[in-house]
């Protein structure tokens, strides 16, 4: 495989990036650091490397996408994310949200139901250094071995709230869930110290569906 580097140029361009989501209202100096640090067009399929940081989502493998950056800061600032924490995503993708969380000291655990991508993903966080826990399966079921998360970040469009990923949250844990069929209400999910839930909604996105099964 060719390798791919950092440059100046890159760097440059993910300055840039950080303003614009500066400007689109993304306040969090933790989020907005990590994305000026993770290289996003390692993530990227070859040939459409330049224009990583264009702020698009942008197709991967297998009919996939790597979010827009904005909703990646967005759903990232969303989950109010602390050093240590123990952190589930669901839908890893292209593994740069991953990357991002793994920037920002937490324990990442990322589920991901296509081989492929999976494999992909592994390849690039290992080569950039990052200590993420991935696993090939269906995120439905979420990670009952490493349970509970403190924070759980699901990444493509869920029906509904998924009862085991709830289960799977820590009291006073925090989730932040895509819900919706055509597009989808971006949910924030708390729990208080007594396993009670509450749910705020923050703004429509649309993300690739949440397909059932691994
Ligand atoms: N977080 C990713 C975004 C990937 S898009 C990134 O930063 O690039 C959403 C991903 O969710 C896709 O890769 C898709 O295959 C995956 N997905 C969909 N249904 C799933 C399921 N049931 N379990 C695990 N992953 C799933």
């Amino acid at each position: 495989m060719i390798e791919k580097t950092d440059t100046l140029l890159h760097k440059g361009l993910r300055k840039k990036l950080v303003e614009t989501l500066r400007k689109k209202g993304i306040s969090s100096e933790a989020v907005l650091q990590a994305i000026e640090i993770v290289p996003r067009h390692f993530f990227v399929p070859f040939g459409i490397e330049n224009m990583a940081y264009l702020d698009q989502a942008l197709p991967i493998d297998e009919g996939q996408t790597i979010s827009q950056p904005y909703t990646v800061a967005f759903q990232t600032q969303l989950l109010d994310v602390q050093r240590g924490m123990k952190v589930l995503e669901i839908g890893t993708g292209s593994g740069y949200q991953a990357a991002i969380l793994c920037q920002m000291g937490a324990k990442v655990f990322s589920v991901e139901r296509i081989y492929k991508l999976h494999k992909n993903a592994q390849y690039i966080l290992n080569t950039l250094g990052y200590k993420c826990q991935l696993f090939l399966g269906d995120g439905y079921a979420g990670k009952e071995a490493y349970a509970p998360y403190h924070r759980i970040i699901v990444t493509c469009a869920a029906a509904d709230i998924p009862e085991n990923l709830l289960k799977q949250l820590a009291p006073n844990g925090k989730m932040v869930i895509p819900v919706g069929i055509q597009t989808q209400e971006m949910l924030l999910i708390t729990k208080n110290d007594e396993n009670q839930i509450e749910v705020s909604k923050h703004g429509y996105f649309s993300f690739v569906p949440f397909v059932k099964g691994s």
